[in-house]
């Protein structure tokens, strides 16, 4: 089999307002974050969100579509917009997500803009032609978030003007109106920009083809992801059923890249906890209920495991874990900007859908939890400084992520030992708390 695998989507750029270094950072977990201060002037991680006020999110396609390296037009437009449009209405048809994109169809002279680069003017373009930051090389396309960096001010008038290198935008009044709280990490920009020189794009693959194709909506779908906030993922299953959110996709591989048009149910998971469907907008057949499931990870010595990857699996269906996340490092934990304290070792799922969980400890490349699980050498450290470090052998390079490029194997429990894993109810609006667990890890 023809399986050309190549770093194909690129880590959100994260483009920060009001210059911060331009600095990378994350949680270990899903999403895009930035560093900023707070209002007491401390440096601290912030999730980047777009206020609800700001749906639903308009967006415009290039006027010249996908233009090859000549220039070239080589795919009607119109039929690029509806492409585009089903990767944005995959994560709008979230259940119980209150994230909505404008509604037009491809007719609509809207659809399209004369602004071919990406950037910070309100206008959330998806182009071609890109010159600010284009994707080169075998990188098909890169999503930007245009997220505030500073502390928190409370827009109104003349505040409602934002400053990015000498250049001024006002917010309008209509997202933002007066009295609106706009805090580090809320994004007000989006954009979206393909590799005019690379890849062959299809705007609709065909199944059993075998031209090394890219699939415009299964990228856009992914860009998509990172648009709405969603980092990479190290979910990746059964080979032809990756997450949307996992960075390389195989050129030619088509059921894969099929398969990747529609969120995963940890990436849904994810949605529906940062934009929830508001009570009021509840339909009456449309059961939204989710809660959380909480612990701590320690190692046999007493000292908090950062940095550990716990899945939880539908007990009902054990073929592959159904959500992902990390314990936090000791960094985390002192610069997380919740209100509440936090902990090293401390791992929360949230926006699960309510039944019965098996949940399990992994480390980092997918072996059995044993030494050094947190050694800043496995995890860490890429968490932290993402392409500053230098990543050995197997692991991507990509920002503001954790990713491990092992796909499942040796790190999935043994369901018929019951002390690898611990069975926990999700109830409606509860928290499932001191699901806890202790690695084999010695000193
Ligand atoms: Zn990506």
């Amino acid at each position: 089999m023809n399986y050309h695998r190549l770093w194909l989507f690129l880590a959100a750029s994260l483009v920060l307002l009001m210059l911060c270094a331009h600095t990378r950072w994350t949680e270990a977990g899903d999403n895009i974050e930035i560093w900023s201060e707070d209002s007491k002037g401390v440096e601290r991680i912030y999730h980047c969100f777009w206020l609800t006020d700001a749906f639903p999110l308009r967006w415009s396609l290039n006027e010249k579509g996908v233009v090859d390296s000549d220039g070239k037009t080589y795919i009607d437009k119109n039929k690029v917009w509806v492409a585009i449009n089903l990767a944005f209405e995959a994560w709008e048809n979230v259940e119980c997500s209150c994230l909505t994109v404008t509604g037009l169809d491809e007719n609509d002279a809207e659809c399209f803009t004369e602004i071919s680069d990406v950037g910070l003017d309100l206008v959330n373009v998806i182009t071609w032609l890109d010159t600010y930051d284009p994707p080169t090389g075998p990188t098909i396309a890169k999503g930007f978030n245009w997220s505030y960096v500073g502390p928190a001010i409370v827009l109104d008038g003349e505040s409602r003007k934002i400053s990015l290198n000498g250049d001024t935008i006002t917010l309008s009044a209509e997202i933002y109106p007066d009295n609106t709280i706009l805090h580090p990490g809320t994004t007000i920009d989006m954009d979206m920009t393909f590799n005019s020189s690379n890849p062959d794009f299809s705007y609709t693959l065909k199944a059993n083809s075998d031209e090394y194709q890219v699939d415009i909506q299964t990228v856009a779908t992914h860009e998509a992801g990172h648009l709405f906030g969603l980092s990479h993922t190290s979910m990746a299953f059964t080979g032809d059923d990756p997450a949307t959110m996992r960075p390389h996709v195989g050129y030619g591989d088509v059921e894969s890249q099929v398969n990747r048009r529609s969120p995963g149910p940890d990436e849904e998971a994810a949605l529906v906890r940062w934009y929830p469907v508001q009570s009021d907008d509840l339909e009456e057949d449309t059961p939204c209920s989710w809660g959380s499931i909480s612990g701590r990870v320690m190692h046999a010595d007493e000292e908090p495991a950062g940095g550990v990857r716990v899945w939880a699996y539908d007990a009902g269906d054990t073929s592959q874990p159904k959500y992902e996340t990390f314990t936090l490092s000791a960094w985390d934990a002192e610069v997380n900007s919740s209100n509440e304290v936090r902990r090293e070792g401390e791992y929360t799922f949230s926006g699960v859908e309510p039944g019965q969980y098996y949940v399990c400890i992994l480390p980092w490349l997918n072996g059995v939890p044993e030494e050094f699980v947190d050694d800043p050498e496995l995890y860490n450290e890429t968490t932290y400084y993402g392409a500053w470090y230098d990543i050995e052998t197997d692991h991507a390079d990509f920002e503001t992520e954790v990713f491990d490029e092992f796909l499942m194997g040796s790190g999935a429990p043994d369901f018929d030992q019951d002390e690898s894993f611990d069975l926990v109810e999700v109830k409606d609006g509860e928290i499932a708390s001191n699901i806890d667990f202790i690695t084999n890890a010695v000193d």
